[in-house]
């Protein structure tokens, strides 16, 4: 592998009391499409903002491209990026909108015009040049900020929550279009959302932020699949967790433990070598293509259980509330979760960091 397009090593950041980012350590790759994924206040947007230059870091580095530019001011980066409110420039139709940042850099009006045409097209605003933004969908003034973005050809692109203010058919359809784009221009994409499902649907690799710590970083297969820990088992996707006594009266081992909901059999499902449980149906939850079933388990909590409407009408499925099931699953579905050996590591690493400090 070459040089991460961005590197950040012990990168931290504190608002006075509030430590906002915890120490990070991150290689993103040159044309990867990498998310930044975590609750509300988990630090991603602080992140996104020192990669930028808006923000000083209260310890640690930044690289670009091999370079450290920590402490360099936003324009000294070869980064831009696109805010969910798309900053566009209301008096300026849309052609001058997306030639601005050349004419600031004093780029010949020839290229200038021919390189806004350009973006334009790769967002599929051909015709819009004209418009003035108010005379815009939202779709189409997202798009115009990312054209923006994309005419001043940066290195990195970094996008916070773009699509935030989209409602959800429109968001579905930008977010196949954002990852085509980045597919074609071959930019670097750095991309913050609190959305699972965008961030899986778009992301080469994702970072699950929790309280200004990365938990894990992985492919998304590999996060839904593989979550290191019960909070990222959590946030991407539903966990069904299973631990301490519970862990060990139905699954018969010690430890932390999740089955994704669709991997849980109910009644006639169950197959012959399934681990079983029994337990009642406390609700059913009506989704269109699917049901989830509430089953809270004989030995205690309430697993979710996932059941597309192949068969069946919805009030077959609705009679199902109050009724005893039996629940099973192939015992390769269960996920061991390693959360407190996690921590263990990311203090050990910690540890070592400080040991070689000191010792230099
Ligand atoms: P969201 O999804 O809500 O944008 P986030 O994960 O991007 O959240 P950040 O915006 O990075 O989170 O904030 C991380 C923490 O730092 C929060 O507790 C926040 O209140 C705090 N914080 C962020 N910016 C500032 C600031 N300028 N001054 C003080 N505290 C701040």
């Amino acid at each position: 592998m070459g040089t991460p397009a961005v590197e950040m090593s012990s990168l931290a950041k504190s608002f006075g009391s509030v430590r906002a980012v915890d120490g990070i350590d991150l290689a993103i790759e040159d044309g990867e499409f990498f998310s930044m994924l975590g609750p509300s206040g988990s630090g991603k947007t602080t992140v996104l903002r020192m990669i930028a230059g808006f923000e000083e870091p209260t310890s640690g580095q930044i690289r670009l491209d091999g370079q450290d530019v920590t402490g360099r001011p936003p324009f000294a980066r070869d980064v831009n990026t696109v805010f969910q409110d798309y900053a566009l420039f209301p008096h300026m139709d849309v052609l001058t909108n997306v030639e601005y940042g050349l004419r600031v850099k004093k780029v010949p009006a020839g290229e200038r015009r021919q390189r806004a045409l350009a973006a334009l097209e790769s967002v599929q605003l051909t015709d819009y040049g004209r418009r003035r933004p108010t005379q815009l969908s939202g779709g189409q003034r997202q798009r115009v900020a990312l054209a923006r973005a994309l005419v001043n050809r940066p290195k990195v692109l970094l996008l916070d929550e773009p699509l935030g203010a989209l409602d959800l058919k429109l968001r579905r359809a930008m977010q196949l279009q954002l990852k085509q784009i980045q597919r074609e221009v071959g930019i670097t994409f750095v991309f913050v959302t609190h959305d699972q499902e965008e961030a899986l649907t778009m992301s080469d690799r994702i970072a699950v932020f929790s309280a200004g710590r990365i938990e894990q970083v992985a492919t998304p297969a590999t996060l839904y699949e593989s979550p290191s820990s019960a909070f990222v088992a959590g946030f991407v996707g539903t966990s069904n967790l299973l631990e301490g006594e519970v862990a060990t009266s139905v699954l018969g081992r010690q430890g932390v433990f999740s089955i994704r909901p669709e991997k849980i059999h109910l009644d006639d499902e169950v197959a012959g070598g399934d681990t079983t449980t029994g337990g009642v149906v406390r609700d059913v939850v009506y989704l269109g293509s699917v049901n989830h079933y509430l089953v809270e388990l004989d030995a205690g909590p309430t697993l979710t259980v996932l059941r597309q409407n192949l068969r069946g009408t919805t009030d077959q499925a609705m009679a199902m509330r109050g009724r005893r099931v039996t629940v099973g699953w192939a015992p390769e579905h269960v996920i061991e979760l390693a959360r407190e050996r996690d921590r263990e590591r990311h203090q050990e690493r910690h540890d070592e960091k400080e040991q070689t400090w000191t010792s230099q």
